[in-house]
């Protein structure tokens, strides 16, 4: 199976996927993740890679797909394998079901509002000397303001300014709405609360991979 988690920065989809890979042995597969490792491994692609990203440039789609294509050919992705961060628009979709046709695909949506996105970003502060996150919603430092570790004062970072948070949640929403209709007409697609705790959006994602795993065996996986 291959399980897609479409959510916007701040909406746990992260958390989901490490979850999923725990309970069903999928590796979590993010494109951030393999884009860094072809750097460092200095292969023919990496190179490539690394130009676009010193010139500060997003990464072609074909080269990511490049490297998903092998990430996912590897042993561990046989029953199944989690994409977290791709694909990030329509034509990577589209080129990932050129590569591999054959899957069963199960993707999430998790739904979730501007505001409450906003309430959890901006509720983020760091400390610039250690690197330890607070969130003033849920999990305070012992005094405001301060690093419980190492007592530097804490600050919010360039990317959680409110106007940041909202632009970016604006680019979501536009580039993900081809692909929510895509797969929408695929009949794969799940949508999932988002405003809910973290357990319970599992147990809703979890109810609905076991249904199709289930569904689907002697089938294909
Ligand atoms: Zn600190």
């Amino acid at each position: 199976m291959r399980v897609i988690l479409l959510g916007p920065a701040g909406s746990g989809k992260g958390t989901q996927a490490d979850l999923i890979q725990k309970n069903y042995g999928f590796p979590k597969i993010s494109t951030g993740d393999l884009l860094r490792k072809a750097v460092q491994e200095g292969t023919e692609l990496g190179k490539k890679v690394h130009q676009e990203m010193k010139a500060g440039k997003l990464v072609a789609d074909d080269i990511v797909l490049e490297l998903v294509k092998e990430r996912i050919s590897a042993p561990d992705c046989r029953t199944g394998y989690v994409l977290d961060g791709f694909p990030r628009n329509l034509n990577q979709a589209l080129l990932l079901e050129k590569i591999e046709n054959h899957r069963l695909e199960t993707v999430f949506e998790i739904l979730i509002t501007e505001e409450e996105i906003l309430r959890r970003l901006s509720g983020r502060r760091v400390c610039l000397q250690c690197g330890a996150v607070y969130n003033i919603n849920n999990n305070k430092p012992k005094v405001d303001g301060v690093c419980d570790i190492c007592g530097s004062p804490l600050v919010i970072r360039e990317d959680d300014k409110p106007e940041v948070i909202k632009e970016r949640f604006r680019i979501y929403v536009e580039t993900t709405k081809p692909l929510v209709e895509h797969y929408s007409r695929k009949k794969v697609l799940f949508q999932v609360d988002g405003q809910n705790s973290v357990e319970v959006i599992f147990k809703a994602i979890k109810s609905i991979i076991d249904r199709r795993i289930s569904g689907a065996q002697g089938v294909s996986n």
